[in-house]
């Protein structure tokens, strides 16, 4: 089987160093908060262009920390899509909010802007959720409509989270989704493309106090400098904990590992793009290969065609030693944990994108020769099983 993302190669190129990284931190003994973690976090804030970055336990975690820095709760709506997943829509009813699903766009699959205009307006007029903030998912590694979203939030007052857990390190116009959005987040889950050796999450932000919140928070909302200031304690502040946080943070091996991949981590996504581009010369004619937002760059943590026959192709593919995965089959609207959720005018879109997305091979290792056998395998079944027109 050919690999369907090749961490072993990814792996063999970042060699001795890598581990000579994890090592040090084990001899070391500073496993939790190690001098790696701060250095990581401010590598990351200058690869994303932000005034902050704060690593956290998980993506997971780093949706509900924003959520909770800005007290979002129950009788709150949060906006998101659903063709994603799980943990983009997981984070409202973790802090007691709510899910409103939106529907996505037929070409890019990200969250409709006039369709997020309406959503809004139609909870507004109903009158029993409270508008709070809109979550954009950078699905498959491209980015949102960030400007056409980040003048409807301006319009109704709402926070704006780029949920960019496959798509860290994507580019609009030149520009991070942090331009647009308040807070950007980010999952270092191994197969994410810019992965750890195990969980991990970030929090990019513009604003100092947001920040301030997510450093208190990820850890049990101890005091941190903004609560002390002007104030003396007969203890250590370490022990005084100014709100009900939780513990998110990522361990110092991961920090470690991070810090060595992020050195090659734009070349990898250059790679990840020759890649992308070479699969839509060989099959562009033959299936319906992905269209990007103009001006944007995507870091393809996917690579989505769609056909008519999805799962011949697929069960085709799998016999031919290619691998295929369907992201996502069941949009979330329809899964029974979020189905009570709001949905307003429903999400035909995501619904048709459901029964016709196939992701194929992609990594930045993918060779040419393997990539003309993934296209030559895909080419014949299509041939063969073409419609009659
Ligand atoms: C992977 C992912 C997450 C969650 O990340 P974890 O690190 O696995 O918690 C959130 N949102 C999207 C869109 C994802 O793909």
């Amino acid at each position: 089987m050919i690999p369907f993302i090749d961490l072993a190669a990814q792996r063999a190129r970042l060699g001795q160093p890598l581990e000579d990284a994890i090592l040090k931190v084990v001899r070391s003994g500073a496993y939790i908060m190690g001098p790696e973690i701060a250095r990581f976090e401010a590598e990351l804030a200058a690869f994303g262009q932000a005034p902050h970055a704060l690593s956290c336990g998980s993506g997971t975690e780093a949706l509900v920390l924003p959520l909770m820095a800005w007290e979002i709760g129950p009788g709150d709506a949060v906006f998101c899509p659903s063709f994603t997943f799980a943990a983009t829509a997981e984070a409202m009813p973790l802090v007691g909010a709510s899910p409103v699903f939106v529907d996505v766009l037929p070409d890019t699959y990200n969250i409709d802007p006039a369709r997020l205009d309406a959503a809004i307006a139609a909870v507004i007029a109903e009158g029993k959720l409270t508008p709070r903030a809109v979550i954009a998912v950078d699905l498959f590694g491209q980015p949102a409509d960030y400007a056409a979203l980040k003048a409807v939030t301006d319009r109704y007052g709402l926070k704006l989270i780029s949920d960019s857990a496959q798509g860290f390190g994507c580019t609009l116009r030149g520009d991070h989704p942090l331009h647009w959005a308040d807070v950007t987040t980010t999952s270092f889950f191994p197969a994410k493309p810019l992965g750890c050796y195990g969980d991990g999450g970030a929090v990019l932000s513009k604003d100092a106090r947001v920040h301030d919140l997510l450093v208190s928070l990820r850890v049990h909302g101890q005091a941190v400098a903004s609560d002390l200031e002007g104030r003396t304690f007969d203890h250590d502040p370490k022990y005084l904990n100014m709100r009900v946080g939780m513990n998110s943070r990522m361990d110092t091996i991961q920090a470690a590992v991070l810090l060595q991949k992020l050195t090659i981590f734009a070349d990898e996504i250059a790679a990840r793009n020759r890649v992308a581009a070479r699969y839509a010369e060989h099959l562009g004619d033959v299936v319906r290969v992905p269209s990007v937002i103009d001006g944007g760059v995507s870091v393809w943590a996917q690579y989505v065609i769609e056909t008519h026959d999805r799962d011949g192709l697929a069960a085709h593919l799998r016999g031919e030693g290619v691998p295929t995965a369907v992201y996502y089959p069941v949009p979330l609207h329809q899964q029974a944990p979020y189905r009570r959720y709001p949905q307003p005018g429903g999400l035909p879109v995501t619904e048709a994108a459901a029964g016709k997305v196939l992701a194929l091979p992609m990594h930045a290792y993918l060779e040419p020769e393997t990539q003309d056998r993934i296209v030559a395998a895909i080419r014949n079944y299509v041939k063969r099983n073409r419609p009659p027109s």
